[in-house]
């Protein structure tokens, strides 16, 4: 859509905070000096606008390491999960590399899953090319990838395990603590993509066994363009390739003048999120339930996606049989969610997380993502339900297959003539 017709639309009901969140007005107050007032680039050091600065990034790595239990010196600003990502996964592997280039011996071994986000398959699919061997873990039907699964992949030349912690279409979360366990008793550094997770639930980078932990700002009500990296120092310490070189900053991992608002924007958020995330979890869980539960008892043919329980309190994935994915998506135009993924929806492939879990192509075209909020009120809930069951009900009156299925038909078994 261009801006001109966007200008126009009215604005819909806001379910899309696994894409992305509005910044908390909290955020934003804690920033707007930093824009103007303490204007100066933290490495100066040679005067107050500079030291003012620092101050503030300081504040902020306090902020981040106490949301996910680590020191400060272990916490590295990037400009969010895909920088993050790229750092921890290309940065570990051609540090620990079991064998150089070129030496007709795989460089390592790396694990992920095949329902990752593409900023980690993406960089998983160059060391590939590179040299490395990659083994994609395929995804249960439930989407929850288990330590076991991990160990039975685990090789003598594994250097890196990268697992997200909850995934950003279905909101399933894995047994990273254990994970991280199998990774620990084998000397494997562990990564894990926490951009869904962190900021929403308890995190313990200690407890939870992790080695690199990514997460970015606007996914947890702080700005666009800035994120956090937690790199283990202690027990083992950790090392890393830096992929960009420069002035040295943020102790040589990632050079560049710092982003100094958004990152006391995420400082703060981090701060909001240690005092308001238990309380949001326990009232968004009931939003999503009677969301689901409404859309599921009145529609028929309609199934959640993802693991019954081990899933993050507000996201909800659901797939509405008999019907077409851009129809559905346009009977709805009061509710701005996502068919799939944000990232995929430009492209009308079904979404690969969704058949990755062995759901088939029409009806992953078919599948809403419906993600709820810090803000979100149960009015808004209530209007989705509504709307969506409406939608749906409207596109079945069209639908001949659906006509089929209720009198009883087998759909599977109809012969197709073929022209
Ligand atoms: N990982 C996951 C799980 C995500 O959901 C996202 C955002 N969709 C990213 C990585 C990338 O984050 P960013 O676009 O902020 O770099």
């Amino acid at each position: 859509m261009s801006t001109k017709q966007a200008a126009h639309y009215p604005k819909p009901i806001y379910m899309d905070h696994a894409a992305t969140t509005p910044c908390d007005p909290r955020v934003v107050e804690a920033m707007l000096p930093y824009f103007t007032e303490h204007f100066g680039n933290p490495g100066s050091r040679n005067h107050k606008m500079g030291w003012d600065a620092e101050a503030g990034v300081d504040l902020a790595r306090e902020q981040v390491a106490k949301l996910i239990g680590a020191d400060e010196k272990e916490v590295i600003f990037t400009s969010g999960a895909t920088e993050g990502n790229n750092l921890a996964i290309k940065g570990a592997a051609y540090l620990y590399e079991k064998a150089p280039a070129g030496s007709g011996q795989p460089r390592g071994h790396i694990i992920t899953g095949t329902i990752e986000h593409k900023a980690v398959l993406d960089p998983c699919k160059r060391l590939q090319k590179e040299g490395f061997d990659v083994s994609f873990l395929q995804a249960p039907p439930d989407g929850v990838y288990t330590a076991a699964m991990v160990l039975a992949a685990i090789r003598p030349d594994t250097i890196l395990v990268s697992i997200m912690w909850a995934n950003n279409e279905i909101g399933t979360i894995n047994e990273i603590r254990e994970i991280g366990k199998v990774c620990k008793e084998r000397g494997i550094i562990f990564h894990v993509d926490g951009t869904q997770w962190v900021g929403k639930m308890p995190t313990d980078v200690n407890k939870d066994n992790i080695d690199l932990l990514t997460f970015s700002g606007h996914k947890m009500y702080g700005p666009k363009g800035v994120g956090a990296m937690y790199v283990r120092r202690r027990g083992p310490r950790v090392r890393l390739q830096a992929l960009q070189d420069g002035g040295g900053q943020e102790r040589g991992f990632r050079s560049g003048t710092l982003n100094v608002t958004g990152i006391v924007g995420l400082g703060k958020a981090c701060e909001i999120a240690m005092q308001e995330m238990e309380h949001d979890a326990m009232r968004l869980a009931k939003l999503r339930k009677k969301l689901e539960d409404g859309l599921t008892s009145r529609l028929d043919s309609s199934a959640v996606n993802g693991h019954k329980d081990k899933r993050l309190p507000h996201i909800a994935n659901i797939s509405f049989g008999f019907v077409e994915g851009e129809g559905l998506m346009m009977a709805i135009k009061e509710i701005a969610c996502s068919s799939g993924s944000a990232c995929t929806s430009a492209s009308l492939e079904p979404s690969y997380v969704l058949k990755g879990l062995g759901v088939g192509d029409e009806l992953a075209h078919s599948s809403l993502r419906l993600s709820l909020g810090r803000w979100t009120t149960e009015a808004e809930v209530d209007f989705a339900i509504e709307k969506i069951v409406q939608g749906v009900s409207k596109l079945r009156e069209m639908s001949p297959l659906y006509d089929m299925y209720k009198e009883g038909i087998d759909i599977s078994k109809i012969e197709w003539a073929h022209h």
